[in-house]
């Protein structure tokens, strides 16, 4: 079965009785793993497809490294933690993690886990052929996840990845706020709609002020491109 060759995990984890039997059975499945003891090693590892990620790490808070990844690739992360109530899943999600479990965990479980997270972020090398959005400037690696403007490579959050691509795949259409939430967010947010304006607001920090046109009292929408 080579369904995973080639995917690199890194696994996060301080305590060697669960690393060495977890990073075996994640070969086993055909997972090119490495492994990081600490938080400092964690984000000095080569880049991967996937991390898993203890938050119970010896020398930084796992909500650091999480942060920090995040900050510096759009690498899927799968947050491991010891105790349900210790984790708070809306400051994980914020914090750019996109699945966590539980300790202790099922084998089965987690790997099912892994292979829903690489299929979402479809970020599962050699399954299908790339595929490029372009509009002006930007181009965007809808398979790697990844983001180009005007040829420099850009480090975009999941959701600010999400959002970019649902405005971007229909550039010059007005997409309503509620469209908007519904798309990227969850058809059950009830919260503020705020957050909406911080991710458009930081895409145009990361982009270009003009590439997200602000439709008064309606939504959003990608500007057109325009030979400049
Ligand atoms: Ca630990």
């Amino acid at each position: 079965m080579r369904e995973c060759g080639g995917v690199r995990l890194l696994l996060v984890e301080d305590d060697p009785s669960i690393s060495v039997p977890l990073a075996d059975g994640l070969r086993r499945e055909g997972f090119e793993v490495e492994v990081a003891a600490t938080g400092a090693q964690a984000l000095s590892a080569p880049p991967v497809d996937l991390v898993l990620l203890d938050l119970g790490l010896p020398d930084l808070e796992g909500r650091v490294v999480c942060r920090e990844l995040r900050s510096a690739s759009a690498v899927p992360i799968i947050v491991v933690t010891a105790r349900s109530d210790e984790i708070d899943r809306v400051v994980l999600l914020e914090l750019g993690a996109d699945d966590y479990v539980v300790k202790p965990f099922g084998f089965r479980e987690l790997v099912a886990r892994i292979r829903a997270v690489l299929r979402r972020t479809a970020s599962v090398p050699g399954q299908t052929p790339s595929a490029m959005l372009e509009v002006g400037a930007l181009k965007i690696d809808l398979r790697g996840r990844s983001v180009e403007f005007e040829g420099e490579a850009v480090v975009v959050t999941p959701k600010e990845y999400d959002l970019l691509v649902c405005l971007a795949s229909d550039a010059g259409a007005v997409k309503t706020r509620e469209q908007l939430m519904r798309e990227v967010w969850d058809e059950h947010w009830w919260g503020s709609t705020k957050t909406l304006d911080v991710h458009v607001a930081s895409l145009r920090r990361k982009l270009s002020p003009d590439v997200i046109d602000t439709v008064r009292s309606v939504g959003y929408r990608y500007a057109d491109a325009e030979p400049s």
